[in-house]
């Protein structure tokens, strides 16, 4: 019989499974702990359980480990961006952000992304598969290991679409939430979505208090068309009403992302549109100047035009930020770094990559 992934065992699962074993179930507490909080990658060193016990891990389970195959450090602000290697050798990204709050994590929920939005440099390889919930937890205590460092916040904005990878990233979330592992308030956690209308629904009824983004980069349903396909099966409206309902359940204000790009969406009249979109909501925009990706086709709206679309959102009451523009010198959009290393010759689904020539 295969050995089974013991990371990817919820608390409850995991009780279940020492109990099946013939052993007392506050062993799971023990274990939970060891994996998730202490980060072991080696059944000997749960020195406070038997040998026997340990023994039995080691012959029906195993210990997943994600291997660091690069790690850039921007000299700028200290953003370090990880690509890492999954069982399988598919590749993804990681990248940790230092704000004076605390250190920020990026994950990723899938290795590529079915959305194909346009400015996006994560969809441009295509989908391959989705990750599991101790995969994505897996790329904090990967994180933490390397660095040494404690992570306090985390944001599923790597690569993927996490409301299209729900269940796993619904478990990852418990798994990272839970007191005796990582232990990260759902308050730390913010889950980005292109909007996947039926499943804000089904987030709002989780009972998890972690925020929800939207990302909306357009005002109109037409305009949103132009760059992210999504817009064909969900309308604004749509989005607009589950935030709503989001809103409702959770009592969580709803964060929406807006990707300035020159020309196409950066205009005074689409700022007030956007100020209108959302009123008697409790919303925050982060604007977010477009990241310029390799053959892309589109262009970072002006330090002058971005600062107009902020002043015309805060001046018609809406709390808007602008994202600080982390690693730059990194390859900082998400997904850049993982196509560097895909070989094109190599087909995807031998799931090799090999650093491409420059
Ligand atoms: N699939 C999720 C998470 C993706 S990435 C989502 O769509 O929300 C996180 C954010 O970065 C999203 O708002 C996404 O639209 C945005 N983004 C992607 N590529 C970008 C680029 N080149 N420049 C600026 N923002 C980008």
């Amino acid at each position: 019989m295969d050995k089974i992934n013991i990371n990817e065992l919820s608390f409850e699962e995991l009780e279940k499974f020492i109990e099946d074993l013939g052993e007392k179930k506050f062993h799971a507490r023990q274990i939970f702990k060891w994996l998730h909080r202490e980060k072991v990658l080696d059944f000997e060193q749960m020195t406070d359980i038997s040998k026997a016990l340990r023994e039995k891990l080691q012959e029906k389970t195993y210990i997943l480990e994600l291997k660091v195959i690069e790690c850039q450090k921007s000299k700028k602000d200290g953003t370090m961006k990880f690509l890492i290697e999954l069982p399988d050798n598919n590749a993804i990204e990681s990248v940790l952000m230092r704000y004076h709050h605390g250190n920020t994590i990026c994950v990723s929920s899938e290795v590529g992304c079915k959305m194909g939005c346009k400015f996006c440099a994560s969809t441009k390889e295509g989908f391959v598969r989705q990750l599991t919930a101790s995969e994505i937890e897996g790329q904090l205590l990967t994180v933490e290991r390397y660095t040494g460092e404690k992570i306090s916040n985390i944001v599923y904005m790597g690569i993927g679409e996490p409301l299209d990878n729900y269940d796993n990233v619904v478990k990852s979330i418990r798994l990272i939430n839970y007191p005796l592992g990582l232990n990260i308030g759902a308050r730390h956690i913010s889950v980005s979505t292109c909007g996947i209308v039926p499943n804000i629904y089904r987030l709002a009824k989780e009972n998890i208090q972690c925020t929800l983004s939207i990302s909306l980069h357009a005002t109109t349903d037409e305009k949103r068309r132009e760059t992210m396909p999504i817009a064909n099966k969900y309308t604004i409206k749509e989005i607009l009403d589950a935030c709503k309902e989001y809103i409702r359940l959770t009592g969580r204000r709803i964060s929406f992302e807006y990707a300035l790009i020159y020309g196409q969406n950066d205009s005074k009249a689409e700022a007030i549109a956007l100020a209108k979109l959302l009123r008697g909501m409790i919303a925050h925009v982060n604007l977010i100047p477009v990241n310029e990706i390799k053959n892309g086709i589109y262009k970072k709206a002006p330090e002058n035009r971005i600062e107009d679309f902020m002043n015309t959102l805060n001046s018609c009451g809406v709390v808007t930020t602008v994202r600080r523009e982390l690693g730059s010198d990194i390859d900082a959009a998400c997904g850049q770094l993982r196509n560097k290393y895909i070989d094109k010759t190599v087909d995807l689904t031998r799931k090799k990559y090999i650093k491409k020539e420059e």
